[in-house]
Formats: C-alpha cells, sequence, structure tokens
C-alpha cells in the first residue's frame, strides 16, 4: 500500500502539508476533497488506447533490452548511440528512485540541470515537483522518476518522434522492472507520447487512463516547469494528484 494512504494525519503532518501547499501556491482549504472532473464522471476509467498521433514512426532498430535487469539496463543506456541525441548530451538521465514504488513518474526530457547532473526533475522545477509529492505524503524517494527520453534535446525543444521511438524501449523495461500501481505524466509530451494521442493535456488531466493494455491506471498532469510558468495552473495540478492518491486507494 502506498504509504501516502490509510495513515492517520497527525498535527505535525498537517502542519507540514500545509507548507507543501503553500509552496505549490494553493490555499489550505483546498485540502477537502476537489470536484475533479473525474468525480463528475464517476470516476470512470477512461481507457485510452487513442492511437490518433500521425507522427508515430517505426524504430529502425531499437535497443535488445527486453530481458536486461538494472545494471546492465542503465549501462546500455549510458552507452546508447541510438539516436542523434548522443552527441550533444553530456550525461545520459536513466532515472532514479524506488526500483519498487508504487507511483511512476514521467517527465519529458532532461533539461539543462538533468543533463550536467544526470538526474532527472532537478533544480526548480524538481524542486515544485518534491513539494507536490510532500503535499501528498510521498517523498521523492518513494517513487521511482524517469523521462520520456534518457538524453537531452538540444536548447530544450520537443523530443523529434524518431528520437522517442529509439528511446521507448528503455522506459518500456524500466515499467516492466518497477511494475507500478501508477503513472502520473509530467506534462504534454509524456501524456500524448504514452497515450499516444495528440490531445491536449488540458483535456488528458483530470481523468484516469490506463497505459496501453497493461492495466496500470495513468493518470497525467502539468509539467513542474509549466506550473512555474502559470502558477495559475496549480490548483488544477493538486487535484490531479488527489485523484491519483484516490485512484490508488481505491485499487488498494
Ligand atoms: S535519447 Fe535515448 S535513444 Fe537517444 S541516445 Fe539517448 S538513450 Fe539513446
Amino acid at each position: 500500500m502506498c504509504s501516502a494512504m490509510g495513515t492517520g494525519t497527525s498535527l505535525g503532518t498537517r502542519n507540514r502539508r500545509y507548507l507543501y501547499l503553500q509552496a505549490m501556491g494553493i490555499q489550505a482549504w483546498e485540502l477537502r476533497r476537489p470536484q475533479t472532473e473525474a468525480h463528475a464522471v464517476g470516476h470512470q476509467v477512461v481507457r485510452t488506447q487513442e492511437t490518433d498521433n500521425p507522427s508515430i514512426v517505426e524504430a529502425p532498430e531499437g535497443p535488445a533490452v527486453v530481458d536486461l535487469d538494472w545494471t546492465p539496463l542503465q549501462t546500455a543506456v549510458e552507452t546508447c548511440t541510438l539516436c542523434d541525441l548522443h552527441s550533444s548530451r553530456t550525461r545520459s538521465v536513466f532515472g532514479v528512485g524506488n526500483r519498487n514504488a508504487d507511483w511512476l513518474l514521467i517527465g519529458e526530457a532532461p533539461g539543462r540541470d538533468e543533463d550536467q547532473q544526470g538526474e532527472p526533475f532537478v533544480g526548480r522545477a524538481g524542486q515544485l515537483l518534491n513539494a507536490m509529492l510532500l503535499a501528498i505524503g510521498l517523498q521523492r524517494e518513494q517513487v521511482y522518476i524517469a523521462n520520456i527520453l534518457k538524453c537531452r534535446p538540444p536548447n530544450n525543444r520537443d523530443p523529434k518522434p524518431e528520437e522517442v521511438v529509439c528511446c521507448e524501449p528503455y522506459l518500456m523495461r524500466q515499467i516492466e522492472l518497477i511494475r507500478p500501481r501508477l503513472i502520473l505524466a509530467l506534462g504534454r509530451i509524456a501524456a500524448q507520447n504514452l497515450l499516444r494521442t495528440e490531445t491536449a493535456i488540458g483535456k488528458l488531466r483530470g481523468r484516469v487512463h490506463q497505459f496501453r493494455d497493461t492495466g496500470i491506471p495513468l493518470i497525467a498532469t502539468y509539467h513542474p516547469a509549466y506550473l512555474l510558468r502559470s502558477p495559475g495552473e496549480k490548483r488544477k495540478a493538486w487535484q490531479d494528484l488527489q485523484l491519483a492518491v484516490e485512484t490508488l486507494r481505491e485499487r488498494a
């Protein structure tokens, strides 16, 4: 069971949560159950076999990772030259966190700080993500965090479809190894690629999808970097997190 759930809420915990909510720019009264879009539709799981993305391309030859365990998988990423991004990266960014996590968070791709440090979600966006997690009672170390791409696109441009296809087997193998109980897609790029759709993130968030044919619930929300630029959307991100917690609780 997720440690975020089923525990009593002490005064200290409430105070700490209040501080984290403040960090997220969310007023404390939002601790009450939000009326999410999913609630409005009876919390129905939306099976998004959305394959309306015309930009999906076939990989000429993907990495052979099917049977790899963690160490050889990480080595494969660190030495990967399957797409052009290998030539401009400082370091690949494999992923970090609890390899037995209930929660798998998937973002877009490394940025400048991540490329330098080799870890996803560092810098200001990472700090906000940590605050978001703490607001639902999770330490960063309790979840696993990865990206769609393991190497930084130059100037933080959007990933190209062929790069996503080349890199996807690594992420799929990580998902197989972790076997998370829930996937949280952070941002448009992650949500659209995982769900294979071009639907806008504003329409993907706020409901429970299913990750392809795995049965794993997937919830999409805004990327922390976007929330830093658009703090008015933090309330919706908070609702998405609440929906994720409730989804796990219902499936416990
Ligand atoms: S982005 Fe992925 S496929 Fe491209 S070089 Fe890096 S690890 Fe390999």
